[in-house]
Formats: structure tokens, sequence, C-alpha cells
């Protein structure tokens, strides 16, 4: 097994500080309970995570259709999915420093000051409550959505009417989801607003353990085509008493965070748990009918459920390295150019007035094909170095020759190659080498 480096986690938390990538939310108010923001870089590698999901599990299917459903729903979904009852975790008291934990990830002792003086496991409900319209009574209470799975569930049968498919398929959603955890932390790993990258896979009921496979390993692939080693990924199969309420067979995608193994994604056998409970609580019928054999069933669900912020996470710390060129010692993240926030950054050799026209001029050849960034103070090599350690694969340079030659330096990131590329075929050059 390969050992996470102990100061991986302080290193790339410290880089995506400096860069710009995450930073801690309302920041100049003392920060706010777990809570972060993605900054200029990080919110282009966020939607390149989720981009790059999208396409694997929509576009480049035809067995799979998107959505977009609503954070706040009637609170009967809740309690038709049985998050109301038992989406809960035990929660626990340090009787000494009044601290709270959840009791499974402790072992018995407060980590806060070592204390074995707890109070019995109690269940605490992780759902946000909050209030719909003008009035604070029961009648209005609504719940924050804790997954968005449930959006898809209740839309089952306006999607199978609509978009003339038939199982097995899928429904697939990304969006915000919230959680009142009891001990986030570990960074952006676990937070209490985060996002989630779901899809409900409906096949005949015959055919669950067979789809429930193939998403296990069509979910792990994922991971590896964008730059993950294998060796830092494992499935982790659930054993009986650690199933949720609904599952008949969960595992878990995790990764080697320098913490440990984490989950960063589980795929679970829904059975036809959901759609059954929708049925009986609204009453409508939510069932496959086949016209051609006559044939009327409920259809059992395989859920992917990913995490946008345990991804990236995962991804730059797979990518974070260090290596030494020209006797110094340069951080490079080698980061999948799928995901890497730019693609190509325009660096004019000098800051002079004769080159800023040329390289601008690049710069907007290159804008509407890929994320560009464009970088013209500081000496070259430590803008370079600057563009290696955010991920970005390419460099173009502008020297004082390109006012001859119509021609520019296109230097590789990992293998620091140099290729003189005339300015007319950069766009192509660049598209061949970039997914
Ligand atoms: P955990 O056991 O870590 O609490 P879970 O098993 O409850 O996670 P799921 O309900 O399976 O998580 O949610 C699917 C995915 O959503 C998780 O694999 C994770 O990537 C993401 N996720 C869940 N809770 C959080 C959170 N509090 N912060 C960030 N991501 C989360």
């Amino acid at each position: 097994m390969p050992e996470p480096s102990p100061d991986l986690m302080d290193k790339v938390v410290n880089l995506t500080k400096r860069r710009g990538f995450v930073f801690p939310a309302s920041e100049i108010y003392g920060g706010f309970r777990s809570t972060y923001d993605y900054g200029p870089l990080g919110v282009l590698l966020k939607r390149n995570v989720m981009e790059a999901w999208w396409r694997s599990m929509v576009q480049l299917r035809d067995d799979i259709v998107g959505l977009d459903s609503a954070i706040l729903m009637t609170p009967k979904v809740w309690e038709a999915s049985g998050h109301l009852a038992t989406f809960t975790d035990p929660l626990v008291d340090c009787r000494k420093c009044k601290e709270r934990w959840r009791e499974d990830q402790i072992e018995g002792v407060c980590p806060n000051c070592g204390s074995t003086d707890l109070t019995e496991a109690r269940p605490f409900n992780l759902m946000f409550k909050t209030f719909v319209g003008p009035v604070e009574d029961e009648g209005s209470v609504a719940y924050l959505r804790p997954e968005t799975a449930q959006g898809i569930f209740v839309n089952f049968m306006n999607v199978l009417q609509t978009s003339r498919k038939k199982p097995p398929f899928g429904i697939a959603q990304q969006g915000k989801s919230f959680r009142n955890e009891i001990t986030p932390g570990n960074f952006i790993f676990r937070t209490r607003e985060f996002e989630q990258m779901e899809m409900e896979f409906f096949v005949p009921p015959d055919e669950g353990p067979k789809w429930f496979e193939y998403w296990c390993q069509e979910r792990l692939r994922w991971y590896i085509d964008l730059g993950i080693p294998e060796d830092l990924l494992r499935m982790r199969q659930h054993d009986a008493e650690e199933l949720s309420h609904y599952s008949s067979g969960t595992a878990d995608v995790e990764f080697l965070f320098p913490f440990g193994w984490g989950e960063l994604e589980g795929v679970a056998n829904r059975g036809d748990y959901d759609l059954t409970q929708h049925a009986k609580f609204s009453g409508e019928r939510l069932e496959y009918f086949d016209q051609a054999s006559g044939e009327r069933y409920v259809p059992h669900v395989i859920e992917p459920a990913a995490g946008v912020g345990r991804s990236m996470m995962a991804f730059l710390l797979a990518a974070y390295d260090e290596d030494v060129v020209n006797d110094e010692t340069r951080t490079v993240l080698r980061l999948h150019p799928r995901l890497a926030p730019y693609k190509v950054a325009v660096l004019p050799l000098s800051k002079k007035d004769t080159l800023t026209p040329t390289a601008r001029e690049v710069l907007s050849i290159l804008q509407p094909h890929f994320s560009t960034d464009y970088d013209e103070t500081q000496a070259i090599g430590r803008r370079y170095r600057r563009q290696d350690e955010i991920g970005t694969p390419y460099c173009v340079t502008i020297d004082f020759e390109t006012l001859e030659d119509r021609a520019v330096t296109v230097r590789d990131r990992d293998s620091l190659e140099q290729d003189r590329i005339s300015i007319d075929k950069v766009v192509d050059y660049l598209k061949e080498r970039l997914p």
C-alpha cells in the first residue's frame, strides 16, 4: 500500500489558498463553520470536474438524460424517502468539555480533551430545517435537500413520459446538497454545504446485480481516466450493518487521502425502495409499462453518487508533485488537461510595447477555443513556474523573433519540451494535444 506523505495535505491546502483555488468562506469575519468559497482557479477546476462527469455520464451516452430539480421540496418527499425518520447520525456529548461528536467517529474517547465520560448516543437528524413563506409554524417547515437523488425519483414519470427512454436508462443531476454534519472537517472533504453529482439508473428488477457491478467498474474507471493512479483508489463493499436503510448493496470508491482512505463516491443498489415509497405516499403510480410485452413493473435503481469537493481534493492531491528543473525545485500540478483550470497561458517574453499587440492577438486567437491565462509581468522562468504550480498544460511564449517569423514557442508542462509553431497553426497544435 502506498504511504501518503504526511505534509502533502498542508502543501496542497496552502497552494489552493495562495493561488486562489479555495478560500475559507466569510474570511474577513473570521470564517464560518467549515464553509469554503471557490476562487478564480477553484471555480474553473470545479466546473471542469462537473463537466467531465456530465460528459461521461450524459453526453457520451444515449441511455442517460439530465435533470435540474429544486433544492426546496415538499416535506412529504423526506417523509416518504425515510430521511425524516432515519437520516441521522449518533450524537454524543463529552460531559467534561461539552463538545459534540459523532459516536461512530471517535471510539469512546473525546478527541478534544481525551475524556471517556460521554453521554449515551442519540439520533441527530442531519437535514437543515427552514420555513417557507411569512409564517414560521409547523405547517411551513421545509428542508434543504440532503441529496439530489429524491428530485430525480419524484420526476421519474415526467422524464419517462417525455424522454421516450425505457429501462435500463438513467437520470443524472448535479447540484448543491446540505447536511448539518456534526463534525465537518478535513478541508473540503466534509462540509455542510456541498455539491453532488448523482445518477439514478432504472433497470428491470432482475438486472439489478448486473448493473450494480457495471456501475462500480465504470465509476472507478472515471477517476483513473482523469489521472488518479490506480494504487490510490479502491472499491470497498459495505458490510450488512453499514448499509443505508434503502440499500441492498453498496460499494464506495475510496481514495487514499493523507489522513487515510476516504469515500469519494458511493454506488448503491437501492432496489425499488424509493419509487415504491413515493408511489405509496403520493398515491401516484410510479412504474414502467412495456407496451410490447404488456409487462408492468417498478424498476430497480442503481445509484452512483459522487461529491464534487471530495473529487476536487483527490484530483489536487494526486496531481501535486515537486521535481527539479535547472537545479531548482519546482512545484507542479500534473492535473489531467481536461481538469486544468487554464489549458494554455500566453506569455510575452518581456513587457515591452513592441510585443504586447502580437501577444494580445495570440490571446484572442486562443480564447474562443481554450480557457487561457495571460501574464506579462516578472521574469519568464518565474512565470513558467507559476503556470506549472496551477497545472497549466501549455505555455505559449511570444518573443522578439515572433515579430519576424510569426511563430511562437509552445512549452509542455510535463516533458518541458518546447516547439516552435507558427501562429496560424497554434490552435490546431494545441487541439491535437488537449482532449
Ligand atoms: P460519509 O459517510 O462520508 O458521510 P455518505 O456515505 O453519507 O458520506 P452519500 O450519502 O453516499 O455520502 O453521498 C454521496 C457523496 O456525496 C459522497 O460520496 C461524498 O462524495 C458526497 N458527500 C456526502 N456528504 C458530504 C459532505 N458533508 N461534504 C462533502 N461531500 C459530501
